[in-house]
């Protein structure tokens, strides 16, 4: 950290600030120059409150040297985590495509769109069991039962399993689950971050509606500093005025996420329109992007879906995504 402090700050008053920086176990460099005086801050910066700092009469302003995020962030340009999941490679290049409804409904139902989607080209299977929704009177999912159904379903059709976790107390029933999903809801819920930082189960962690990129990997590295490197993000939208979307996707984090972070990155196109006609282009604008892969709803009768029916595709419609995602990374990539 470096504290520039006011050019008519006196030697006492610096010398204070330089006390009250030890006392934090710090140690502190200083340089004077003609108009100003800094002071540089060795050692972990963390401990100080950057806010009190430049509330103090005396300082001009402070910046952070090192990022916040010292596990999530990249420190060389191949510096890209890739993360096995039951021998499905997501990051460093490759391009992972998780599809699934919205929620388990049945073992019939969930049994027929892995088959679909598995033969239209998705590495894993997403469904959830545990739904988080804005009204108590809306389905909640099938919670605890649903979660052997995707399971199995998953197993029959050799696809991973991705499951969302609403609460720390249901982790024991993720066991069996590959990857397991934050909501947008839970991306700050960081007992339950650290909680999932002491597995060593991947984490799909998709970012919240009202956080920033930089929100989005410090929630990363609580899950990071507990043990657990093994994060996947996800962009699902954010919330912006305009309506005619469900959220606004943002596609400029995935080229931030890939600067800044060594994480693999995907795009949830079904969550940020809310639409199932616009999947399709935002799916492919995503590839395009440079995102490491898509999570799409799929259902094998949007009208009957029981959660988020609006951006349901079916699985021909899937596949004609799928298909036209490799064209594109082919062309665009030479993949
Ligand atoms: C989901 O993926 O099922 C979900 C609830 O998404 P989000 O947390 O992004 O709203
Ligand atoms: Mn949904």
């Amino acid at each position: 950290m470096i504290i520039v402090l006011k050019h008519d700050a006196s030697p006492e008053q610096a010398e204070e600030l330089r006390c009250w920086i030890r006392c934090h176990d710090l140690e502190v460099q200083t340089t004077r120059g003609e108009n100003q005086t800094v002071l540089v801050v060795i050692g972990d910066a963390d401990r100080l409150d950057e806010a009190y700092i430049e509330d103090m009469d005396i300082v001009e302003y402070v910046r952070a040297i090192t990022q916040p995020y010292k596990l999530a962030g990249r420190n060389s340009p191949d510096d890209r985590s890739v993360i096995d999941v039951g021998g499905v490679k997501i990051g460093g290049g490759t391009f992972t495509m998780i599809a699934g409804p919205c929620s388990v409904e049945s073992t019939e139902q969930i049994t027929s769109i892995a088959r679909e989607i598995k033969s239209a080209g998705a590495q894993l299977l997403r469904g959830g069991a545990f739904k988080p929704r804005t009204s108590p009177y809306s389905f909640q999912g099938m919670r605890a039962d649903g979660l052997p159904h995707l399971i199995a379903a998953g197993r029959e059709y050799g696809m991973p399993t991705v499951s969302e976790v609403t609460d720390k107390e249901q982790l024991p029933l993720f066991d069996k689950v590959d990857i397991i999903q934050v909501g947008a809801r839970n991306m700050q819920n960081f007992e339950l971050l650290k909680a999932l930082g002491r597995l060593s189960k991947p984490i799909l962690l998709k970012r919240g509606w009202a956080n920033t990129v930089k929100e989005l990997l410090t929630s990363a590295e609580y899950i990071m500093s507990g043990g657990n490197e093994r994060v996947i993000l996800c962009e699902r939208g954010i919330r912006t005025f305009e309506t005619a979307t469900r959220n606004t996707l943002d596609l400029s984090a995935v080229a931030v996420i890939k600067d800044l972070s060594r994480l693999p990155v995907i795009v949830d196109p079904s969550h940020a329109t809310g639409h199932a006609k616009y999947v399709e282009p935002m799916a492919l604008a995503a590839a395009a992007a440079g995102a490491d892969g898509l999570m799409i709803e799929v259902h094998d009768d949007p009208a009957q879906s029981k959660c988020d029916a609006a951006q349901a595709i079916t699985p021909a419609q899937f596949a004609s995504i799928a298909e036209k995602v490799n064209a594109l990374r082919k062309a665009i990539f030479r993949i």
